[in-house]
């Protein structure tokens, strides 16, 4: 038996290209796509404009795949987060947060992360593998359908998931191409129709990506900086021992000369006693001088046995005080969904029992102890 395709790996010109083969014009793929994602739709039998004999033909050879939750936790906050089955014992997170203008969706791209960045509980999980552009796009289209955000379940104008921001598990950079064409079904009208500015990128500085990015992509981008000088950044964010901090910088200026806002987001950790000093505050100010930037100071969410703490609440007002004194604009994220795990850096960290890593030391997911 032939693998059946699933569509949701597909952007339009994807799509239209695989139609052709089928002798099937632009304008049927351009129907799939409204179908499967304006409409959530997931079963060919319901696109009742389409050609019954497409039907049946996309029923023997497609699907509409998602990846499976195999947890919906909800926060007293409204935060909404997901845990999601990607086959092989891996689980990655996806999270929804409402606010009162907007509601931003949290994606993952890949399963763990090869970049191990200090402090960060995904980094620790090591590698498993990249997310299909399906498997990206698929946690989209699901949490529309799980939040009635499809057929008619929002009100007029308004749009349960106004923002994406890819700042869930892994590194979107380092997945290039399933995340691009994930990203171009974000944007294209006949799909989500996300305007750039409300598409978020984030990374930890893949220069040479950033430059691909920018040339075939560009949406928001926020850089995580976390250190000022290159000597803590390598310690904190490993790939700055490749791509130091005078050429992430260089790159984040070429960036905008394309980007959909005219600034990048720097995310600063706050990480006690590490990074959070009045020095490291008056060294960013000098970063800021170089590039058109706006700062998020991300308190620390901390894990188990991650070595590191907090900052307080009053060490980062005081850092925030310093950057705001020098006309730098600097927001401190709230912690949300601190209740479902939902934090940064947290996502799937609690479900790895590190003690039961395969031959290939690659960590497994318990996932039948995480449906009890
Ligand atoms: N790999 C990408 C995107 C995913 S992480 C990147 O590194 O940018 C999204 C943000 O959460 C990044 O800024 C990341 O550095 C930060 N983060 C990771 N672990 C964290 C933790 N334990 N506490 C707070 N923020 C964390
Ligand atoms: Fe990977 Fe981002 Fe975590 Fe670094 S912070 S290990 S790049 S997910």
């Amino acid at each position: 038996m032939v693998t059946p395709v699933n569509l949701l790996d597909f952007d339009v010109d994807g799509l239209v290209a695989w139609f052709a083969t089928m002798g099937e014009k632009p304008f049927r793929a351009r129907q799939v796509m409204r179908w499967m994602h304006r409409e959530g739709c997931a079963e060919f039998s319901q696109m009742t404009d389409v050609a019954k004999s497409l039907r049946a033909r996309l029923e023997r050879d497609a699907v509409i795949a998602a990846p499976q939750p195999v947890r919906d936790s909800v926060s007293v906050d409204g935060t909404r987060k997901w845990l999601l089955d990607v086959g092989g014992r891996n689980a990655v997170e996806a999270v929804f947060i409402p606010e009162t203008r907007r509601g931003t969706l949290c994606i993952s791209s890949q399963a763990g992360c090869a970049l191990d960045c200090s402090f960060c509980s995904t980094g620790k999980q090591g590698f498993n593998r990249n997310l299909s552009a399906g498997e990206i796009i698929g946690q989209l289209w699901l949490a529309n359908r799980l939040l009635g955000a499809v057929s008619g379940g929002e009100a007029a104008g308004e749009r349960i998931i106004s923002n994406v921001v890819m700042m869930g598990m892994g590194e979107p950079l380092a997945n290039f191409d399933n995340v691009v064409t994930a990203l171009r079904v974000m944007l294209d009208d006949h799909a989500y129709g996300l305007s750039r500015r409300r598409v978020t990128v984030s990374t930890s500085g893949i220069v040479p990506a950033m430059d691909r990015l920018r040339e075939v992509c560009p949406v928001a981008l926020a850089v995580s900086l976390h250190a000022p000088n290159d000597a803590l950044r390598d310690k904190l964010v490993p790939i700055n021992q490749k791509y130091p901090l005078k050429a992430l910088l260089a790159a984040c200026n070429r960036y905008l000369e394309a980007a959909p806002r005219d600034f990048i987001t720097f995310e600063y950790v706050m990480l006690d006693g590490v990074n959070d000093q009045d020095s490291h505050a008056r060294e960013l100010v000098a970063i800021a001088r170089e590039v058109s930037c706006k700062f998020n100071l991300i308190p620390f969410n901390p894990f188990p046995n991650s070595g590191y703490q907090r900052s307080s609440p009053e060490r980062i007002r005081r850092f925030s005080t310093i950057l705001a004194e020098a006309g730098i604009v600097a927001t401190t994220r709230k912690t949300r969904g601190d209740d479902v795990d939902a934090a940064c850096g947290q996502l799937a960290g609690q479900v790895l029992d590190k003690t039961r890593r395969t031959a290939a030391g690659r960590p497994v997911i318990p996932v039948s102890e995480e449906r009890r």
